[in-house]
């Protein structure tokens, strides 16, 4: 009885500190597409996908990365990438007891000891520059603070993941890489090509970021990063944030265990100063099993418990890392 007694109170505590512990975390999610969602029927507090903002409260989401992705095949790309950005002012207008935009260094943890989610405005898609440098200048002054260089086209820019040949960063890529180094805005490599990735990590002054994105040993996929690429990003001091699709993850449907595995075998590789999260919320249609949406982020903190990781080292990769790029790129 007294055993039984002890293994149940055991039980508790350690829920209870792991509940503690996920609370104290500035857990920040580097990547969905919530935005595409918000229109006529849905806001911010009512979307009915992912992410919402009773959703990310429940999850314990303290920085939300919001993408404008604009189809490539669109026609006009500055007016459709100036409608999410209105979108997302005018959501954060309607909600600002809640969430308020994060633009420079500090402004996260502040945000967040304020008990408000910081959102951080990003574009997926360097195509939305149109080659021209005076539109990413005005980007920046717009709030955006990361831009994935290519969605799953390839553009003015660089080259995608999905084009073959990969010629890597393209002449006006390099431009735009310094550019973005001179503003503050953080480069995010998801969705480009190898040579992009090792292109950029080689010139880029500031640390960069592939903020939806999985390791491609454990799961050969084009989206996802090779050991490679893996250990330039980290040699900018950058992070890896695992998307939770499953199909970037497994071959088969995963669990919340697939996530702790891609973070386990990143940490094997370069540690968990490297490692954070990128949901892809929104933007996919199969994520794992136990991570159904934004409030049951828990559950990565809770396995990553259970696997052996420290709180410094789960603070870390909850948000700490990311963080630790934003107050670095972003002055
Ligand atoms: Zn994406």
């Amino acid at each position: 009885m007294e055993t039984v007694r002890f293994l149940l109170c055991f039980l508790m505590m350690s829920t209870l500190s792991v509940e503690k512990l996920h609370r104290e975390s500035i857990l920040c999610d580097l990547h969905c597409d919530t935005l595409l969602r918000i229109g006529k029927n849905e806001d911010l507090k009512t979307a009915r996908g992912h992410i919402n903002l009773p959703k990310l409260k429940e999850g314990g989401v303290k920085c939300q990365v919001f993408a404008c992705l604009v189809d490539p095949k669109c026609k006009n790309y500055l007016k459709s990438t100036l409608h999410l950005i209105d979108t997302f002012y005018n959501q954060l207008d309607k909600f600002n007891g809640e969430i308020q935009p994060a633009k420079k260094s500090g402004d996260i943890e502040n945000i967040a000891k304020d008990g408000k989610i910081a959102a951080v405005l990003g574009i997926e898609g360097g195509h939305t520059v149109e080659g021209d440098l005076a539109i990413l200048r005005t980007f920046h002054k717009l709030g955006i603070r990361l831009l994935t260089i290519t969605w799953n086209n390839s553009n003015k820019i660089a080259t995608s993941c999905w084009s073959k040949p990969d010629r890597g960063l393209l002449p006006f890529g390099k431009k735009v890489i310094r550019e973005m180094n001179r503003l503050g805005i953080v480069i995010d490599v998801s969705h480009a090509s190898k040579k992009t990735v090792l292109d950029i990590a080689k010139i880029s002054a500031h640390p960069i970021v592939a903020s939806h994105s999985c390791a491609y040993t454990l799961r050969e996929h084009p989206r996802n990063l090779s050991d490679e690429e893996i250990i330039a990003i980290a040699n900018t001091d950058g992070v890896i944030g695992i998307n939770f699709s499953s199909k970037f993850l497994s071959n088969k449907k995963a669990t919340v265990e697939a996530i702790v595995d891609h973070i386990d075998y990143i940490k094997k590789l370069v540690g968990t100063k490297h490692i954070a999260l990128g949901s892809d919320f929104d933007g996919i249609k199969d994520p794992v099993s136990g991570v159904e949406d934004a409030s049951k982020f828990p559950e990565i903190t809770k396995r990553l418990v259970a696997r052996g990781y420290n709180e410094e080292e789960i603070k870390s990769i909850l948000g700490g890392n990311f963080i630790r790029v934003f107050n670095k790129v972003c002055k």
